[in-house]
């Protein structure tokens, strides 16, 4: 199966992970909706590039991924647009820092709402349509905390062990349908997201921009290599190919060997 001619969404695809998954399928022809919580002329501008470069159809459709409600307009408003959902990937994600004891509560509230409820409300309103083509392929970007853990990141390392739980739980009751689902477990990923924390992190540690990213952010990930978003892009494109049709209800670390430690 050809991933030409196909539809996808991916929420949170203004930048870092979701823009390079939107601009893989999209150079493989695929129509795309980018999604974010903004609605600024730079988010369409993005999407009127990814059509003017691919020829392809590509729309941007801002929805707070925060928003159970929005999530599913989100699904509806892609199928209205382009006729039909043939691939979603649930990318938004956000993260926070902080002692499980300290962790302010509405910082927790969102990252489960943004990184982990939305994944269930936007695959609640793919599935119909998905049923209704006879196809579909849905893609959770969870981490490599997504089976893993690290101090300081208890709503993020939570969020992310629900959305691969959920991913085998989608799996199994789509089993014998023409859909699968199926989790990327990224290690880092030099996204605009972690370039921020950079600068910082030189400041705290007393440490060069090679000593930080080699000693500090790439500690867990053996291959002393960040991942990267056309990485990640390229994986979801497999997963969307006809070789992953007996993949499903799995995860697949993109992860420079970090979870075989
Ligand atoms: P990023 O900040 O560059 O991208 C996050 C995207 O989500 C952006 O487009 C942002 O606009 C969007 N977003 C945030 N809040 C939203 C909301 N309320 N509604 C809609 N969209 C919203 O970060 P990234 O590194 O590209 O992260 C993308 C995904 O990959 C996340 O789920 C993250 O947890 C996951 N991930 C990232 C890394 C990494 O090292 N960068 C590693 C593992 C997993």
């Amino acid at each position: 199966m050809s991933i030409s001619g196909k539809s996808a969404i991916i929420t949170g695809s203004n930048s870092g992970i979701g823009l390079g998954i939107a601009e893989e399928l999209a150079r493989l022809g695929a129509n795309v909706v980018l999604n974010s919580y903004t609605d600024n002329p730079e988010d369409h501008a993005l999407a009127d590039r990814l059509a003017d470069e691919h020829k392809v159809q590509a729309h941007y459709v801002q929805a707070d991924m925060a928003d159970g409600d929005a999530c599913r307009m989100l699904v509806n408003r892609g199928h209205e647009l382009m006729g039909r959902v043939d691939i979603l990937v649930n990318n938004a994600g956000i993260q926070f820092v902080a002692p499980i004891d300290e962790f302010p509560a509405d910082k927790w509230n969102r990252i489960i709402a943004i990184n982990m409820n939305s994944a269930y409300h936007a695959t609640a309103a793919v599935l119909p349509i998905m049923r209704s083509q006879g196809w579909g392929r849905v893609v959770n970007i969870a981490s490599a905390h997504g089976l893993t853990a690290s101090p300081y990141k208890s709503a993020y390392v939570a969020a992310k062990h629900g959305v691969v739980g959920m991913t085998k739980v989608v799996a199994l009751e789509t089993a014998q349908e023409p859909i699968t689902c199926n989790a990327i477990c990224p290690g880092y990923v030099l996204t605009p997201l972690v370039e921020a924390q950079i600068p910082d992190t030189m400041k705290q540690y007393d440490m060069d921009r090679e000593t930080v990213i080699r000693d500090v952010l790439l500690e867990r990930q053996p291959s002393k290599q960040f991942a990267t978003v056309e990485q990640i892009g390229g994986t979801v494109a497999f997963l969307c190919s006809s070789a992953a049709d007996q993949i499903t209800g799995t995860t697949i670390s993109v992860d420079g060997g970090w979870t075989a430690l």
